[in-house]
C-alpha cells in the first residue's frame, strides 16, 4: 500500500489528508502543536472549496456549521459598487469558523491518523522512499511526503531553499469575531474603502458577527490592536454614516482582536531531477 506522510494539520494538511485516505493511500498526518486548532478567526468558502469537501464526503457536514452570505462590494460612502464580472454563484460563499472546520476535518480523516505535538525537522530522499525526521527524534520512512506546513513551512525550506515567507511590507489584517456584538446589524458588508483600507462584516450562523479590517501600506502601527481597527475603520465610513463596523469593533474585547502582520511567499518551481539534499543540522 503506498504510504503517504502529511506535515502540519491545518486546513490544507486535514483536507489532503483525507482525500490521500479516500484514494486508499495510507496516511500519517505530523502536527506540530500539541492539539488540532486553527489560527484566525472565520473563513469563507467559495463554490470551489465547497465542491472539494463535496468530492470528499464532508460538504453537507461543513455547510451544518457554517453561514451562507454574500459578498457585494461598497464603497466608502455606502454606495454599491457596478462588478458585474460577478454572477450571482461567485458572490455566494459560506461563513464557517476556522477551529470549528478544522475539528470536522480531524474527525473525518481519523483522530488516529494525527501524531500531534511531532514536528517535522527534516526530510532525506532515497532511490524508492523518504525518510522524514521528526522533532520527537522519531522519524517515517514514505513514498510520499506532502508540506502541508503553513507560511513559515520547513518543508518547503528544504526542498525549495530561499523561499523563506518575508513581510509584505505595511500589510495588515485585523479581526474577530463577536459572539453578542449588541449591535444591531441588518446586513453583510465588504468595502473597499481608502488609504488602502477594505473591510467589512457578516453574521455567522449562531447569532455573532466576524469583522475584518485589512490595509495595504499602512503608516507605522501606533496604540492597541483595538485603537489601529478603529483608525482604519473610519477609512471605510465616509463621514461616520453608518458606524456599524466601528460599533462591532469598540464593543469587541481586546483580547479577542487578532492583528496580523501579512506575510507573502514568492511562487518557485523546483528545477531539475530530485537529488538527495543535505541534512540540515538541526536534524536529531
Ligand atoms: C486575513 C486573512 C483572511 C483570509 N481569508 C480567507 C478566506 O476567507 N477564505 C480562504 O479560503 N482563505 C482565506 N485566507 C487564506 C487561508 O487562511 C490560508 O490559505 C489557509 O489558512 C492556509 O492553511 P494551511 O493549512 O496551508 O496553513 P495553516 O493553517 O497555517 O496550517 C499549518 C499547520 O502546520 C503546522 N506546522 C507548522 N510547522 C510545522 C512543522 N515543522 N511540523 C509539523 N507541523 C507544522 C502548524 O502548527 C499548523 O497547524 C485568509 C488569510 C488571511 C491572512
Amino acid at each position: 500500500m503506498t504510504r503517504a506522510v502529511v506535515v502540519g494539520a491545518g486546513i490544507v494538511g486535514l483536507t489532503t489528508g483525507l482525500a490521500l485516505r479516500r484514494a486508499g493511500i495510507e496516511v500519517v498526518i505530523c502536527e506540530r502543536a500539541p492539539e488540532i486548532r486553527a489560527a484566525g478567526a472565520s473563513l469563507g468558502l467559495w463554490a470551489n472549496a465547497l465542491a472539494v469537501l463535496d468530492g470528499l464526503g464532508v460538504g453537507e457536514r461543513v455547510r451544518r456549521i457554517g453561514a451562507w452570505s454574500e459578498m457585494y462590494f461598497h464603497d466608502s460612502a455606502g454606495r454599491l459598487l457596478n462588478t458585474p464580472e460577478f454572477g450571482p454563484e461567485d458572490r455566494r460563499y459560506l461563513l464557517v469558523q476556522r477551529a470549528g472546520l478544522n475539528d470536522l476535518l480531524a474527525d473525518a480523516v481519523g483522530r488516529d491518523t494525527i501524531r500531534l505535538a511531532t514536528g517535522f525537522t527534516a526530510y532525506e530522499e532515497h532511490m524508492d522512499h523518504v525518510t522524514v525526521h521528526l522533532s520527537d527524534g522519531s522519524s517515517e520512512d514514505t513514498d510520499v511526503l506532502v508540506g502541508a506546513d503553513g507560511t513559515y513551512s520547513a518543508v518547503r525550506a528544504q526542498l525549495v531553499p530561499g523561499t523563506e515567507a518575508r513581510e509584505h511590507p505595511g500589510h495588515h489584517a485585523w479581526r474577530a469575531v463577536v459572539r453578542a456584538p449588541g449591535v444591531t446589524v441588518p446586513e453583510d458588508r465588504v468595502i473597499l474603502g481608502t488609504h488602502g483600507c477594505r473591510g467589512g462584516y457578516v453574521r455567522t450562523h449562531d447569532g455573532g458577527v466576524f469583522w475584518l479590517v485589512n490595509q495595504f501600506n499602512s503608516p507605522p502601527l501606533h496604540g492597541s490592536p483595538k485603537q489601529q481597527a478603529m483608525e482604519r475603520a473610519v477609512h471605510l465610513d465616509e463621514g461616520g454614516r453608518d458606524g456599524t463596523l466601528a460599533g462591532l469593533i469598540a464593543t469587541t474585547p481586546d483580547e479577542l482582536i487578532l492583528h496580523n502582520q501579512v506575510n507573502s511567499v514568492t511562487v518557485t518551481r523546483r528545477r531539475g531531477t530530485a537529488r538527495s539534499p543535505a541534512r540540515r543540522s538541526s536534524a536529531p
